[in-house]
């Protein structure tokens, strides 16, 4: 067993089992602490990680923004878990013909992780590091982006037992971790659709993912800017145990070799919304409808043209990976929110008044 597995199995043999938030929590702090699971030899691959266009892209979009919102400085900047600084970088490269817009933008990477803030540091050394969103001073417009960040957050999962609804917890035995289900009766924390499910069903709540979109919501009422939350998940609440455990590129079980594997969860993108209600939500979109209104198909085929025939096959085969829906076209959705005053984003539809 890792050394967190045995941490772990020591507290529950002392106090009983632990919430799955708890565990997850536990598990991913250590996870994001140890290495950098982006790179090679690692366990998972992002958007920006695939190709240099998602990046510029999203660069455009905010900056077209900003044009439009009356180009206000300062402007604060802000990416939540930058991973390899890849995205950042790449947005920042885009975003350099946009005149005035650098001169304007402070830029602020919301990070825990000391290895991934190192690998961040060499791609994106003129930023500022924060441990958390509300470090990041809010005397400013903010522009916001997260990509794959919300998944990487802990979730609550209640299951439903012939008793009604329960937290789901994580016991353990000689055979290893398993879960389990509490005594406290929640059935208050259900929404009354799925008060009579079946036995089994698993319900989720995201409460530290909340937090961070009400945040968002009231910088963004506050003071004006734009965020852009890209991530997998749903539009709205659905039944379903959506932890997951990703290792080397596999799936893998979430009960073994805690700490060892990411664990992440469906976004719903409704209760984000819900959450950062001071703010006006579009969409979600879908990751292709988003990527494909903003013309990835023209910029994959200006950068192809000037590379080398293999290298034009890797562009294109980047570009469908991002697009497609057998992929991750349709399963990523991209939920953007602006202040009250600022204009309707691209590729969003204008809202009806
Ligand atoms: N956005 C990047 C990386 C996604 S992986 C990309 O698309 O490639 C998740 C990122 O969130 C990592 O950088 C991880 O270290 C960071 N992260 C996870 N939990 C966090 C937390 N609670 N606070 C800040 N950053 C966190």
């Amino acid at each position: 067993m890792t050394p967190l597995g045995r941490r772990l199995a020591r507290e529950i043999a002392a106090t009983g089992p632990m919430p799955v938030a708890r565990y997850m929590a536990e598990c991913l702090a250590h996870y994001y602490a140890t290495r950098d699971p982006l790179g090679r030899g690692g366990d998972f691959t992002t958007a920006p990680e695939i190709g240099q266009v998602f990046g510029e892209l999203v660069g455009l979009w905010l900056a077209d923004l900003w044009l439009r919102a009356g180009e206000p400085a300062p402007v604060r900047l802000v990416e939540l878990g930058p991973g390899r600084g890849t995205l950042m970088a790449d947005l920042w490269r885009a975003t350099a013909r946009v005149p005035g817009f650098h001169a304007a933008a402070s830029l602020h990477l919301v990070e825990t992780s000391p290895s991934l803030r190192a690998e961040q540091a060499r791609r994106v050394p003129h930023a500022r590091w924060h441990d958390r969103l509300d470090e990041v001073p809010d005397d400013a417009p903010l522009l916001l982006v997260a990509n794959e960040f919300f998944d990487a957050l802990p979730i609550r999962q209640l299951v439903r037992t012939g008793a009604g609804w329960r937290e789901r917890m994580v016991a353990h035995d000689a055979r290893g971790f398993f879960a389990c289900a509490g005594a406290t009766p929640l059935d208050v924390l259900v929404p009354p659709a799925f008060a009579d499910a079946a036995e089994g069903s698993v319900f989720e709540l995201a409460p530290a993912g909340t937090a961070v979109a009400a945040e968002i919501g009231s910088r963004l009422a506050a003071r004006g800017g734009a965020a852009l939350i890209v991530d997998y998940g749903h539009a709205g609440p659905a039944l379903g145990d959506t932890l997951q455990a990703v290792k080397a590129h596999a799936f893998a079980d979430p009960f073994a070799g805690p700490g060892e594997a990411d664990l992440t969860a469906h976004v719903d993108f409704a209760a984000l919304a819900r959450a950062a209600a001071s703010a006006v939500a579009h969409g979600p979109l879908t990751q292709g409808a988003l990527l494909t209104a903003l013309g990835i198909g023209a910029r994959t085929e200006a950068l192809a043209a000037r590379a080398r025939p293999d290298q034009a096959e890797l562009l294109r085969a980047g570009t469908a990976r991002l697009v497609g829906d057998d992929a991750m076209g349709s399963l990523f959705k991209a939920l953007a929110l602006t202040g009250g005053a600022w204009p309707t984003p691209a590729a969003f539809p204008a809202r009806a008044s």
